[in-house]
């Protein structure tokens, strides 16, 4: 590593960027490592600058379904680049991609794309804090709704309490109006909506969390919060940036059959590219700017080439790749539980869709306490045992790490022949 030209880019990187890095989880400080430079990316695998190949489970944090340089969305992208690439006019990309967005999604009666799921999740908490005219949003610990103020708030002490920043630079006013529960516990939604009855705006959350590793909901939980949220005149929003064409084509809400007041979207829908989208019923989504009062704009919202890209991925995880992703999962899945099932290491192998965990921890997982038992260091040896042997999965105890259409027999094979390596390192 030290001679690597990984390494020299790493070095320079570090003048210009905190850390080297424009997102602080690639730098691989979860892991004890540093991170390498990508030289291209193609179908599972990423090549790094010095010719090294990685079979690729993190897919840019979860946006590529059909791995990395699709022919068909290559192709799209180039068509539309040849129209130009933004008009900061309308054009009718959006309506193609939103057309696909509402078959899969119908929840989603109208919606509004933005750049990133950051700014979705940002828009559709003005939406319900606009719509109710109240302030506080409710959130579950370790649940990630991008970096806007309002949501890097952990729990504080105790129950019904307001939360503490996660973040240097939040004011606590901000803090102030998030309370944050644990995920799988309505109890303690229930207790929030009696102790603030007339001020909670919205429940937001990931349905199926992804931000801890994954965690599935509980048996019949998405359904009893939502009775509760609308029972105290509260919204619930489903934050499905990762889960949302992934848990399955129609998301979380499709799998478990529970439609929330307002969906997320992020990562997929634009195949690689820029987009996020907040979407509700028509009733809804009026409030916004211009039909209504509520303000949100952006300069490159709606962009032609990512509407394409999105698009164009949609379609064919609609046609073919999320069946052949969810087989690949199946097979990889299965794979790692006969390894782990000879071993005495403890563990607990959570998956949804196409996203999954191996948390090395007893399971079950089912919130942020549980997944913080994993053993970093424990971790960090497992990881670099996988990158040693070509596999790159995400390089934090808490990410989930994602499966896609373009990953071989081979792949998988490969994959599990590392893993057993990896674990023997640990086990
Ligand atoms: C990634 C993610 C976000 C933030 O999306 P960005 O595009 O990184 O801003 C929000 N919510 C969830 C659930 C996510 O996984």
């Amino acid at each position: 590593m030290q001679e690597s030209q990984s390494h020299n880019s790493y070095k320079k990187a570090q003048d210009f960027f905190p850390g080297g890095v424009n997102s602080p989880v690639r730098a691989f400080r979860n892991v004890n490592s540093t991170p390498f430079f990508i030289e291209s990316a193609e179908g599972s695998q990423l090549t790094d600058l010095d010719g090294n190949k990685y079979i690729d489970y993190v897919l840019s944090w979860g946006p590529m379904a059909l791995g990395h340089a699709h022919p068909e969305v290559k192709e799209a992208v180039i068509e539309s680049l040849n129209r130009g690439w933004t008009y900061g006019a309308p054009c009718e990309g959006e309506i193609k991609l939103a057309e696909k967005v509402r078959s899969l999604i119908p929840s989603m009666e109208m919606m509004r794309f933005v750049s990133s799921g950051t700014e979705a999740a940002m828009g559709a908490i003005r939406l319900a804090r606009g719509v109710t005219n109240r302030d506080i949003i409710v959130k579950c610990d370790g649940g990630y709704h991008g970096h806007s103020d309002g949501l890097l708030v952990s729990a504080g002490s105790g129950l019904a309490t307001f939360g503490t920043s996660s973040s240097a630079g939040v004011p606590e006013q901000f803090a102030k109006t998030t309370l944050v529960i644990p995920m799988n516990d309505s109890p303690a939604l229930e207790k929030v909506l009696q102790t603030y009855p007339d001020r909670i705006a919205a429940f937001i959350l990931e349905p199926v969390a992804g931000n801890v590793g994954v965690i599935p909901p509980n048996q019949g939980y998405l359904e009893k919060c939502k009775q509760l949220c609308h029972q105290y005149g509260a919204l619930i929003i489903f934050d499905e940036v990762m889960c949302g064409f992934r848990a399955s084509l129609n998301g979380a809400q499709g799998l478990y059959n529970i439609i929330p007041d307002i969906t997320v979207l992020g990562k997929v829908i634009g195949g690689g590219f820029p987009v996020g989208a907040y979407g509700a019923s028509k009733e809804l989504m009026k409030h916004i700017a211009p039909d209504g009062p509520i303000y949100q704009a952006g300069t490159l919202s709606g962009n032609p080439t990512a509407m394409a890209a999105g698009l164009k991925t949609l379609e064919v995880l609609e046609r073919e790749g999320h069946s052949q992703a969810m087989k690949n999962t199946d097979i990889l899945l299965d794979g790692i539980k006969e390894i782990l099932n000879q071993k005495s290491l403890p563990h607990c192998l959570q998956r949804v869709g196409t996203m999954f965990s191996l948390f090395l921890c007893e399971g079950p997982v089912e919130n942020y306490q549980d997944s913080s038992k994993t053993d970093g260091k424990v971790f960090a040896q497992f990881h670099r045992g996988l990158l040693e042997n070509g596999v790159f999965f995400a390089p934090s105890p808490f990410e989930a790490s994602f499966m896609s259409s373009a990953h071989s027999d081979q792949d998988l094979a490969q994959t599990l022949n590392a893993i057993n390596a990896a674990i023997n390192i640990i086990a």
